[in-house]
């Protein structure tokens, strides 16, 4: 692998201009998470350092146990660090003053709502949305809506409720929703991970398009390597517990990138390195 931003040309396009002095999008500077006191004090994340630039897509992978949820939950100010400091944009990580979109491996819809309310939701509780969203703006939020629904194909599925659609159609919706209110950022927690692996592959191929045409910040926390490599601009290893990132890698192969490339010989070498690297510390 080596090192050459591939940001996609529209991604590119639809960025923000840049402060010469501006800070990048995410940066965790020594920061550490021990739960817990005493005795009882688990080190979730050794002192770790990472910063993501604007518009890139970061896949972080690691050994179960290692500390990759932990990073999200500091990222998205669930959880404060023990130690160091998370910032987000120019300021401390603060839920008032992001807009983030998170999607995780579980999703879980509101079962007495339909698809349509479900993906709504966060218009309903995110300013700016929030405040307009009892006045003239319902329609458009509703045609906003489906437009994202038409995007991953469930058109048909905005008056059904949750329990009518099948593991991977509420997969789907769950990007919807993490997506609705137009994140700068997305946080994604294995949000593939109980899929069968043609609709995960199928769901890549969604998730490339979204990245492509939408253009936000991905974080996303993943065990697939190839969902990694056929995704994310940058990949970083994360060590055993405590974890801590112990490779850190741009992949060069352009964007938009077609599911055939997983069976090419560059991409099946970039990740077999990357298991035998986790592998190694796995075992060590
Ligand atoms: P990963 O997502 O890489 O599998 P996590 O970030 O969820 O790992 O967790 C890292 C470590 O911290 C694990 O060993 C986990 O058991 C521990 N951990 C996570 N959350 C808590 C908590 N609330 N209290 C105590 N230990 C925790
Ligand atoms: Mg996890």
């Amino acid at each position: 692998m080596n090192i050459t931003p591939t940001i996609p040309a529209k991604a590119a396009r639809n960025a923000k201009p840049t402060p010469v002095h501006s800070r990048p999008a995410i940066a965790l500077e020594q920061a550490s998470v021990v739960f817990g006191s005493g005795d009882k004090a688990v080190t979730a994340l050794s002192p770790t350092s990472l910063k993501m630039e604007t518009g890139e897509f970061l896949a972080l992978v690691g050994p179960s146990g290692c500390g990759k949820s932990t990073i999200l939950k500091l990222v998205s100010n669930l959880i404060r660090p023990s130690s160091g400091n998370v910032l987000v944009g120019a300021r401390e990580a603060s839920v008032r003053a992001l807009r983030i979109g998170m999607a995780f491996q579980n999703p879980t819809m509101l079962p007495w709502l339909t698809i349509e309310q479900n993906v709504m939701m966060p218009l309903k509780i995110v300013e700016p949305f929030k405040h307009t969203f009892r006045q003239d703006k319902r329609g458009a939020y509703r045609d906003r809506v489906h437009t994202l629904l038409k995007q991953v194909g469930l058109s048909d599925f905005a008056n059904h409720y949750p329990w009518q659609l099948s593991g991977g159609m509420l997969q789907r919706s769950n990007l919807c929703r993490a997506l609705i209110h137009e994140p700068d950022l997305l946080l994604l927690d294995e949000p593939f991970g109980a899929l069968d692996q043609f609709t995960r592959e199928e769901l890549w191929q969604t998730m490339q398009d979204l990245y492509i045409n939408r253009a936000p910040t991905v974080l996303l926390v993943t065990h697939d390597l190839r969902e990694a490599g056929f995704l994310a601009s940058r990949i970083c290893v994360m060590s055993a517990r405590p974890g801590r990132v112990i490779s850190d890698e741009q992949v060069t192969l352009p964007y938009p990138r077609d599911i055939s490339m997983i069976y090419s010989p560059e991409f099946v070498e970039m990740t077999q390195g990357l298991r035998e690297m986790i592998a190694q510390v796995r075992s060590s």
